[in-house]
């Protein structure tokens, strides 16, 4: 059935899947805004514990992007609306390992006296809070994570957990260009294609169904673009006052173009939002640890990749970001880390 060899399991992983094996009902929470490998990795887990007769409810603060509903409609996903949680035994959360990530869902998951399991590929600093992990900060994608719990069940993808595995292999790798991208990403995918997904179809319902607005915003966003430390980083920055079309902004096709740009090495984006506070995303090309960089005013996420929401107006907040960005280019080691290809991300 499986041409792909995964890595063998921890024994973490192995009680993570043990605890997926004897337990009945599952809560399947996210992250605030879940993006692809969120949605996706739910999705699969999701069709995988209903091949065994589990009951399956899949909740998260937000709403999924539109550009899922091939998932979305096949699975029954619920917004968190502040009420009970649905009675379950085990609440795993995925792609995320900080329950302080999960909105409104992270108190009442903290009071529940259910099992809490992490499936992630997030760098995580604090104490493990969780009973059970399968936890890899190797793995491109969550999904491919749950991929290699399925397999550990012995359980085929049907066509939904299928698609929602390659949905996260293609949004975490940014369609396989990301240094995330690896053999064993590569050759699921190569075995999800051969299964009947179709790549073509996905690309177009992912990345080609974006609101007609949202080129011209991206072209005054990039109007915005600041380069300093001799180009290698790149700042680009969207008041609230220039209205919501911050919400028309894929922000993975703006930092994509700003890193296509030779010399730069950094690019950080900030958002104003509605709550007083701004969204930061930061990637890296090379070796600057953008993890580290967002880790320092609260965020977190990968080498390569990673986010924060910091409190404070846009101006204020951008001072101070770019301050820590371009002190983190200074000196031998202060910020600019060896190449290490187990947590190289993205
Ligand atoms: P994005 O810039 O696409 O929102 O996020 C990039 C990466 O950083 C993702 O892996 C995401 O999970 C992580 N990330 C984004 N925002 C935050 C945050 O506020 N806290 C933490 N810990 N990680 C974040
Ligand atoms: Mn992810």
């Amino acid at each position: 059935m499986y041409l792909v060899p995964s890595p063998p399991l921890d024994a973490e992983q192995e009680r993570a899947v043990d605890v997926f094996r004897r337990a009945d009902r599952f809560l399947l929470a996210g992250h605030v805004r879940p993006d692809g490998d969120c949605i996706g990795a739910q999705a699969a887990l999701a069709r995988v514990l209903l091949a065994l007769g589990k009951e399956v409810t899949i909740v998260n603060p937000d709403p999924a992007e539109e550009q899922f509903d091939y998932l979305t409609r096949e699975c029954s996903y619920r917004v968190f609306d502040g009420g009970a949680l649905p009675a379950h035994d085990v609440a795993c959360l995925l792609d995320i390992s900080e329950l302080e990530r999960c909105g409104n869902l992270a108190e009442p998951l903290r009071s529940a006296r259910s099992t809490k399991v992490v499936i992630d590929h997030h760098v995580f600093q604090g104490e493990r809070w969780w009973d059970a992990a399968f936890l890899d900060v190797g793995a491109s994608a969550t999904g491919l994570l749950v991929y290699r719990v399925a397999r550990a069940l012995g359980v085929a993808l049907d066509p939904v957990a299928a698609q929602g595995v390659f949905t996260s292999l293609v949004t975490d790798t940014g369609w396989f260009r990301y240094s995330n991208t690896d053999a064993e990403t590569l050759a699921v995918a190569s075995e999800l294609v051969a299964g009947g997904v179709d790549p073509s179809r996905l690309f177009k319902a992912i990345f080609q169904r974006n609101d007609p607005r949202q080129p011209r915003a991206i072209a005054e966003l990039l109007g915005r673009l600041e380069y300093s430390v001799d180009g290698r980083l790149a700042v680009v920055d969207w008041p609230l006052c220039n209205g919501t079309e911050s919400a028309l902004h894929d922000g993975d096709l703006v930092l994509d173009i700003l890193r296509s740009v030779g010399p730069v090495e950094v690019v950080v984006f900030l958002r104003e939002t509605e709550d007083g506070a701004c969204k930061l995303s930061a990637r890296s090309k090379g070796n600057y640890d953008v993890q580290a960089l967002a880790s320092e005013f609260g965020g977190g996420g990968h080498v390569r990749a990673s986010g924060a929401t910091i409190k404070g107006p846009l101006a204020e907040v951008r001072a101070r970001v770019v301050a820590a960005a371009v002190a983190r280019f200074d000196g031998a080691t202060n910020g600019l880390v060896k190449p290490d290809r187990r947590r190289g991300r993205r």
